[in-house]
């Protein structure tokens, strides 16, 4: 028969069975707690759902989460609740952490929960503690100075993260007290609660870092794409550190200045950069917004004097150089006030001799014989002559650079061709003029070009032989080629000017009033006229000895 357990057993037996249930209850809510804190990475939506499992597991008026800063002893609200309504955290004190009484600020230097059923009597009694009330409004008030609080009771867990106190959540009610029951539950929440918290700022953290590190990548792109496109530009450009060092050299600036970057970077601007002091010296540094200031400024390199422009722009740590080679331009102006100066020497002398003939035929006082008077027609012809001769070359050359002078390809007996040149020149030249020409040599070209290239030479190999005796004119083939040399026994041409003598307006010796006259213009558009004819024109020469200006023309 079955016995009747003892009351008192089954007491205990009910107890322990509620109790049972009771943990098994918070452990159920718990691991809800854990799952649906878990659920969320962002700390605001963190606090509103530990609200709401606090407010499904046990009654309150009021909660406020409040972290505490260690380093500064600070107490600040996180999250508040009041009555049913948020609170702007924000709007609530700081608290500096006390060090005697007051209910969070004992939590937080015990490490211990807090359970007070009379909280107006701990107020009233707690000399050491601040303590504030705040209604659904947000409005705070410092207690007991503004009167009774109207809290009956409060929880205070501290919220721990690897043995420290990092916060504390208060759980309020104005009606009921709390039992340690209840203090069990809410550590409970507020355990998972703190580690949901801590994995949001981890969150947050990472999402700060990588947030600046996708910066910092944009940052070192720009700068890339900026050094890249200062690699492209055309313009030199380089960098100064406020110590003279140079820091960056851009491909420019080594093609312009003929030294690699690895020669000059990381070296003092002093004893690299060609010019430095006068590059120091005279180009101002723009260090506000203003427009920066062109300076010219020659600067030597190997042995060449390269003319280049600059601006400079200061920055914090050193300043920026860019510059420009204005050396052609510079060398083309001077060509063209060379060009001005020649043309209007060479076309003053014939005319002041045309006018100074014309004065004198018609002056009637002067009686003139008829040979005077036919040797004063005799020089206006001759110098007109000249005049129309040079604007022709002038005239000449500039359609040559527009590209308008179109030439024949046809089959030209150059022997015949040097043979009359010379027979039509002969008459002008003091010297012998000898030929040494095949019966027949055919070459493609333009008939009257060559001619016109051929009276060139031997124009100018009279010209340039004021002790020569005679000027010698061959014809020669090879496979491919036709070759016309007119060779003199001149001054020459120094090795160094061989080329230069084919250039637009050049002449070798401009200044000097004994070279005989002339536009500098005539090698030019023989060399031009012989390339348009798939041809080239070339000089060997021996100062003092003579030059042989050869014509090349491909065979006809
Ligand atoms: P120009 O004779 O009008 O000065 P060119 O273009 O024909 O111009 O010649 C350019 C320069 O080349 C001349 O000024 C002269 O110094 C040099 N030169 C040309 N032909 C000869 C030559 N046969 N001997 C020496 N120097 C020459």
């Amino acid at each position: 028969m079955p016995v009747e357990p003892p009351d008192e057993v089954s007491a205990h037996q009910q107890r322990v069975e509620h109790d049972l249930r009771r943990k098994a209850e918070t452990a159920q809510l718990l691991l809800d707690a854990a799952r649906y804190l878990g659920e969320t990475l962002e700390i605001e939506r963190v606090y509103d759902r530990f609200h709401e499992l606090l407010a499904d597991a046990i009654q309150h008026d009021g909660v406020v989460v409040s972290s505490f800063d260690e380093r500064e002893s600070v107490i600040r609200c996180e999250y508040a609740w009041v009555e049913g309504k948020h609170v702007d955290p924000a709007s609530l004190p700081e608290l500096k952490l006390s060090t005697a009484g007051g209910m969070q600020s004992e939590v937080i230097r015990s490490g211990k929960p807090l359970l007070e059923n009379d909280v107006g009597g701990r107020v009233a009694g707690d000399e050491g503690g601040t303590f504030y009330d705040v209604d659904r409004e947000g409005t705070v008030r410092k207690l007991p100075d503004t009167g009774p609080t109207h809290v009956q009771a409060a929880m205070m867990v501290p919220v721990k993260h690897e043995g420290r106190v990092v916060g504390v959540v208060q759980l309020m009610s104005d009606e009921r007290t709390y039992t340690d029951e209840d203090l069990e539950l809410v550590e409970g929440l507020v355990g998972q609660m703190g580690a949901a918290v801590r994995m949001a700022r981890l969150r947050e953290e990472r999402g700060r870092a990588e947030a600046s590190e996708a910066a910092a990548e944009a940052v070192a792109a720009e700068r890339e794409q900026a050094a890249r496109l200062f690699e492209a530009v055309g313009d030199g450009i380089f960098y100064v550190r406020r110590d003279g060092i140079v820091r960056f050299w851009n491909r420019s600036a080594e093609l312009i200045v003929g030294l690699s970057s690895a020669d000059v970077i990381d070296q003092p601007a002093a004893e690299v950069v060609p010019g430095w002091a006068a590059i120091e010296e005279q180009v101002a540094v723009t260090e506000d917004d203003s427009v920066p200031r062109v300076a010219r400024v020659p600067v030597e390199v190997a042995d060449r004097e390269l003319w280049l422009s600059f601006v400079a722009v200061g920055r914090p740590q050193g300043v920026v150089y860019a510059f420009r080679d204005l050396t052609s331009e510079r060398e083309l102006e001077q060509a063209k006030s060379d060009f001005i100066a020649t043309v209007s020497h060479e076309l003053r002398t014939p005319m002041t001799a045309v006018y100074g003939a014309a004065r004198t035929l018609m002056r009637p006082d002067v009686d003139l014989s008829s040979d005077e008077r036919s040797q004063l027609l005799e020089m206006i012809a001759t110098q007109s002559e000249r005049l129309a001769q040079i604007t022709e070359e002038v005239l000449l050359a500039s359609r040559l650079d527009r590209g308008e002078i179109a030439v024949e390809a046809d089959r030209v007996d150059v022997a015949e061709l040097a043979s009359r040149a010379v027979e039509t020149m002969q008459p002008q030249i003091s010297l012998a003029v000898t030929l040494d020409v095949p019966p027949e040599a055919w070459a493609t070209g333009d008939l009257d070009r060559i001619e016109q290239i051929l009276i060139n030479l031997l124009d100018n190999a009279a010209k340039y032989s004021p002790n020569g005796r005679e000027i010698r004119v061959f014809v020669s083939e090879t496979d491919e080629r036709v070759r016309v040399a007119v060779a003199d026994e001149g001054v020459g041409v120094a090795a160094s000017e061989q080329q230069a003598i084919f250039e637009k307006f050049y002449r070798v010796d401009p200044h000097l009033t004994q070279t005989p006259g002339g536009t500098g213009l005539g090698l030019y558009i023989c060399r031009e006229l012989a390339r348009r004819m798939v041809g080239e024109i070339t000089v060997e020469s021996q100062p003092g000895e003579g030059s042989t200006f050869v014509l090349e023309l491909p065979r006809g």
